[in-house]
């Protein structure tokens, strides 16, 4: 079977399979147990695939189609433009990510700490020190293994945050200028309705934010102000139906011009505050 061949044959199997994207991964796939990109593929694609290849093509479409997610079968998701690491120890990092991470860039000044609440990848706390090596970074996780990740992560992207292991702020000394998370934040209920890759195959503790998924918006909420310098920030990522009622938590703990920023599907995203200077 030549490439082309192949490369239908493969998105076939997984819209078979009930995969989603199954045109994109079924590429996706074929280059990586290829290790071929786009050019390349159209200068061979009338040629035929070796038989190793091709075997390495159905192993990977196989765990695929298991809904095992596309980026633990690749091993990296790419986030603000940077490569990151990833495994069942982290969450993926998600594209709505990145309007927590941009907002945050927006207000950081010079020398400012950050401290970054549930790290996981590390992708939040590393992208910010990439894009502003001007600033200092914290992050801290209850995961040891996912702080390996982060850790693995920070190397390759050439930035030195302080990686520590703890419950939120037990493990944290000092205060910061923002305190920046993506704290777990789906009901604890809603999680087995979630799609096959997130509720089987990503961290149960990366997801779960107890009963009314708020859990981790109170707790940052009211032990975060103490370590916030005057005229420091606090940002979060909340789920499309958690602004107001963390926005207004944030007001009634004394957080100062709260609002609430939408993504680019229009849904609420993003929850910042300041403390009085
Ligand atoms: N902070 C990490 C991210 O945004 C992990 C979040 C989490 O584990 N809930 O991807």
């Amino acid at each position: 079977m030549t490439y082309q061949q192949t490369l239908r044959w493969g998105e076939l199997f997984l819209q078979e399979k009930g995969i989603d994207d199954a045109k994109t991964d079924a590429w996706l796939l074929l280059a990586l147990a290829c290790h071929t990109e786009r050019n390349d593929y159209y200068l061979h694609m009338l040629e035929d695939v070796p038989k190793e290849q091709k075997e390495a093509y159905e192993t990977v479409l196989k765990k695929r189609a298991e809904h095992i997610p596309l980026q633990h079968i690749t091993g990296e998701q790419e986030f603000m433009g940077l490569p990151f690491l990833v495994n069942a120890d982290v969450l993926i990092p998600r594209q709505d990510t990145e309007i927590l991470v941009e907002e945050a860039l927006k207000k950081a000044k010079p020398g400012m700490k950050i401290l970054d609440l549930c790290t996981g990848s590390g992708c939040i706390i590393i992208s910010m020190l990439k894009y502003r090596p001007d600033l200092y970074g914290t992050a801290s996780d209850l995961s040891a293994a996912a702080l390996r990740v982060a850790e693995k992560n920070a190397k390759i992207n050439k930035v030195t945050p302080v990686f520590v292991q703890g419950d939120l702020f037990e493990p944290v000394e000092g205060a910061f200028d923002m305190i920046i998370s993506n704290p777990p934040y789906i009901p604890t209920a809603e999680i087995e309705k979630l799609m096959p890759e997130v509720r089987k195959y990503e961290p149960f503790l990366a997801l779960d934010g107890k009963e009314d998924g708020l859990a981790f918006y109170k707790r940052i909420i009211e032990e975060g102000y103490s370590y916030l310098n005057p005229g420091g920030y606090l940002l979060f990522e909340i789920g499309y139906d958690q602004g107001k009622e963390v926005s207004v938590r944030m007001e009634q703990a004394g957080y100062q011009g709260v609002k609430v920023i939408k993504d680019l599907a229009g849904l609420d995203r993003v929850v910042i505050g300041g403390k009085h200077v």
